[in-house]
């Protein structure tokens, strides 16, 4: 059995052409698959015996939902369930500028950042496009609320299932599908630099969020493994190229972490990087997680390091917490599920 969300409207007009039916039959299933139906049986437009002759070799892929989990600010997350076991996690945020969804690239991680709970276990499998567009329907079915917005930045790194997710932004951007605009989803990635390049040409419209996480590569290659593999100077020019080739603003991720990178020299020096480019830095107090040492920062480090990032002109936020009161940081509701099922 095959899931039938993996295809896109050309695979669908292949499939509905070989059982002998017209092209645009293709058209209705494609559509009645995006408004998130579970069953073939509830296409009605669709003659019963091809719903039956589908039905023989495909299924419709949408994760079951193990657990939900509602904040008192309207945040949802769910612990998803594919055919196989497979589990990863997606958050449901309500913004002042519409509904956003954060989904899962990967099941597990094998990306080895040090303070992230989704790496833990390393990789267990990649995430097909159909899957990633699954979580967005079951996501929708399960709150009864639309999605504006789309972050790949749940489980899994993005660029290190590169093919997968190309497809699931075309399916999702698709016109007879969900019809998602390119420039309400963002992907982070944790800068795998040769991918940066190519999704400058692939998807000049969808923005990019780059995990930075540290002003140098010294402090970088503390955390995250990655920074080994590409250094820091090399990821910098490869997300000016990207400004320069899409006009679109980066965002970087910083996660402030207590005495790693949190202090006011941190922020000076990334303010001498990124000073005079068209950036965006998004400061995350870190989510700290069961079974990793790092703490979080204060409050008063988290203000002095805006301020100097401020002072030189660079555009900062800091992360809204949303969803505090239930297990915020990615992977952890996954792991804390899973310790439940080991014990
Ligand atoms: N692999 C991608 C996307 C997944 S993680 C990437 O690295 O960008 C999404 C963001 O959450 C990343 O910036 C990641 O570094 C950050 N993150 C992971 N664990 C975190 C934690 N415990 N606290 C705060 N941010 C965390």
């Amino acid at each position: 059995m095959n899931n039938i969300l993996d295809l896109e409207p050309g695979g669908l007009e292949e499939l509905v052409t070989g059982f002998g039916e017209k092209k645009f039959r293709a058209g209705q299933i494609f559509g009645w698959l995006a408004k998130g139906i579970t069953s073939f049986d509830e296409m009605s437009n669709v003659p019963a015996d091809l719903r039956e002759k589908l039905s023989r070799e495909w299924y419709i892929g949408q994760p079951a939902v193990v657990t939900g989990q509602r904040s008192s600010d309207g945040t949802e997350k769910c612990l998803f369930e594919f055919a196989d076991g497979a589990r990863v996690e997606s958050v449901f945020m309500k913004y002042s500028y519409g509904n956003s969804i954060c989904i899962s690239s990967q099941v597990g991680c094998r990306m080895g950042c040090t303070f992230c709970a989704s790496t833990m276990d390393g990789k267990e499998r990649d995430l097909t496009a159909g899957e990633m567009l699954g979580e967005v329907l079951a996501m929708r079915n399960h709150t009864g609320e639309s999605i504006n917005h789309v972050v790949i930045m749940g489980m899994g790194e993005p660029f290190d299932n590169y093919e997968q997710v190309s497809g699931f932004l075309r399916l999702i951007n698709s016109p007879k599908g969900v019809n998602l605009s390119l420039r309400n989803i963002t992907v982070s990635t944790c800068g795998i630099i040769p991918a940066i390049g190519r999704f400058a040409e692939d998807f000049p419209q969808v923005n990019l969020a780059v995990s930075l996480h540290a002003p140098n590569d010294e402090i970088r290659r503390r955390t995250m493994p990655v920074a080994k593999a590409y250094a820091y100077d090399d990821l910098m020019k490869a997300c000016r190229q990207y400004t320069e080739k899409t006009h679109r603003r980066i965002t970087f991720e910083y996660a402030l972490i207590r005495g790693v990178n949190d202090s006011k020299r941190d922020a000076e020096e990334l303010s001498s990087r990124l000073r005079g480019w068209l950036t965006h830095v998004n400061l995350i107090p870190l989510n700290e997680v069961d079974g990793r040492d790092y703490r979080t920062v204060t409050e008063e480090n988290v203000r002095s390091f805006r301020r100097v990032l401020e002072n030189n002109g660079i555009a900062v936020t800091v992360r809204r917490t949303l969803g505090s009161d239930i297990d915020a940081a990615c992977g952890q509701l996954r792991q804390r599920r899973t310790g439940e099922k080991l014990k």
